[in-house]
């Protein structure tokens, strides 16, 4: 109907600084009541080629600005954005279904942060210059901007990791076209409407919405596209590899994880605790970094166990735009069925359910009886083997299981495909390092979970990713270097 559909938003592809809508669209839900609320344009070839073309055009003058006119504006845009923080952490709820408590104090904040991270970091970098006295040569390195950067992120942290890509790949010159997630692209849009005033010019930023295997593909499949970053699935990541082979892209890839978290028998539970179940359960178990796969040594496992599931049933499950809920929906219907379909599973292999899913019922507000929610689940008695504590799961479900030595647990802990996140919780200093150094995982926590530095290297090993992201390693892959040698 047409009240209907006047209360519709409805997106358009930001291409060379216009708006540009799109001749068909996708239906976008509210993961909260499961109504379609938005329209996002189902872009494909023909609009990634226009974006493309806008990128190239902008690139010699974007790239030949001094990193301190680009850093000026990147201060900018963040200023905007942090400005209208709260109309952003709205609609990041509402578009993703996580709770605004956590869009008002984690991706808006970062998405801002990102880009004053990289404005000064870009003034800090130097690069190598050495002697050959005897040949009479001096060799430097420079590095420049790649050119046309195509940038693909997911749907989990939407403008928070959209930005941790668009804010290094501009401050180091080159262009952008970025593809978000067809389930969440709001704040992409609405930071595309702050460009302009930031002083953006138009061309340098260019978002084309829609799905990947259209738009993303498209952009992925690009000859004016050298290089391709991209956060998402492992699976979506091989196909990107393969479709971008022929180009001999370079190719970023941040993918999915299946991390554990270690729990010696010396560790500080008063800690340990409720850092696990923030570590399991924030952002309903949407994020990367979560933990899945609780290990706890023999001493410490039915303490353990019964404060942790106490704790567990505590987390309140609602309405995201409740600042008490700390649980949100789920990002869609399939997501829901999906990670329901593991605690089955489970449940079939002869593990115990200790709280949540199928054990415990949900009372959901009247608006909200149709949203994606799930209650903090918490399984134990797995086994290894189990796709339970093999697959990535990507909502608010854990499995503990106990373990006996030190040996065991790090061969346990590493015998899955993922190598993304760790934490470690001992406090025996000794080791923690010689557990960390064995872990294999891009990034240790022990004592702690998620405190960042953005400086430091970010990223996978394994089937979790190519590549890392941060200060020195966002610039080193957004641009290219060169050695020259000067002979006098
Ligand atoms: P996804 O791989 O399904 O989609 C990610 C993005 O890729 C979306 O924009 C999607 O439209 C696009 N895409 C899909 N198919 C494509 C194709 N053939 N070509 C080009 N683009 C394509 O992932 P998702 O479900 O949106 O996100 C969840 C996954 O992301 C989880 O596995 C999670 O662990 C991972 N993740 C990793 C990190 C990290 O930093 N390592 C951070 C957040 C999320």
């Amino acid at each position: 109907t047409m009240a209907h559909s006047k209360s519709l938003v409805v997106l358009e592809n930001f291409i060379g600084g216009t708006f540009v809508p799109c001749s068909s669209y996708i239906d976008s839900y509210n993961p909260s009541t499961g109504d379609v609320y938005c329209r996002v344009p189902d872009s494909g070839k023909e609009e990634v080629e226009a974006a493309v073309k806008a990128a190239k055009a902008a690139f010699p003058i974007w790239s030949s600005k001094s990193p301190l006119e680009r850093s000026q504006i990147l201060n900018k845009l963040a200023d905007l954005i942090e400005h209208d923080l709260e109309a952003f952490a709205q609609a990041e709820s509402k578009d993703q279904g996580k709770t605004i408590t956590f869009a008002r104090t984690v991706d808006i904040p970062r998405a801002v942060y990102n880009f004053r991270f990289f404005a000064s970091s870009i003034l800090h970098h130097t690069t190598e210059c050495t002697e050959m006295a005897t040949m009479g040569c001096v060799h430097y390195t420079s590095r420049a901007p790649v050119g046309v950067a195509g940038l693909i992120s997911p749907w989990n942290l939407p403008l928070y990791l959209l930005t941790w890509k668009v804010a290094p790949a501009i401050a180091c010159g080159n262009t952008v076209v970025a593809k978000p997630s067809e389930m969440t692209s709001v704040t992409a849009w609405m930071m595309c409407k702050l460009l302009e005033k930031a002083g953006v010019p138009h061309g340098v930023v260019n978002v084309v919405f829609g799905t990947g295997a259209k738009a993303g593909e498209a952009l992925v499949c690009h000859p004016d596209v050298p290089l391709i970053s991209f956060t998402g699935s492992t699976l979506t990541a091989q196909r990107i590899t393969e479709k971008s082979a022929p180009h001999c892209k370079r190719l970023s890839l941040e993918l999915g994880g299946k991390n554990p978290a270690i729990i010696f028998d010396d560790a500080d539970l008063t800690q340990c605790i409720p850092t696990t179940l923030r570590s399991s359960f924030a952002n309903q178990g949407e994020i990367c970094l979560c933990t899945s796969r609780i290990f706890v040594q023999r001493g410490v496992y039915s303490e353990f166990l019964s404060r942790f599931v106490a704790e567990a049933k505590k987390w309140r499950v609602g309405n995201p735009s409740d600042p008490t809920v700390d649980v949100g929906a789920l990002i869609s219907k399939e997501h829901l069925e999906k990670v329901r379909s593991y605690v089955k599973k489970a449940q079939g292999e002869g593990a115990r359910v200790l709280c949540g899913e199928g054990v415990d019922s949900l009372t959901l507000p009247t608006g909200n009886q149709k949203g994606y929610f799930m209650l903090p689940t918490v399984i134990a008695e797995v086994k290894d083997e189990s796709c339970c504590m093999q697959e990535e799961i990507f909502g608010p479900v854990t499995c503990v299981v106990a373990f006996d030595t030190e040996e065991e647990v790090i061969k346990r802990a590493n015998s899955v495909k993922y190598g993304l996140a760790a934490t470690v919780w001992s406090s025996n200093v000794g080791r923690v390092h010689r557990v960390a150094q064995r872990l294999q995982s891009g990034l240790v926590w022990t004592n702690c979970w998620l405190v960042r530095d953005l400086n430091l290297p970010f990223g996978g090993m394994k089937a979790s990713g190519i590549g890392r992201e941060g200060a020195k390693d966002s610039y080193e892959f957004f641009t290219e270097v060169k050695t020259i040698t000067i002979k006098h």
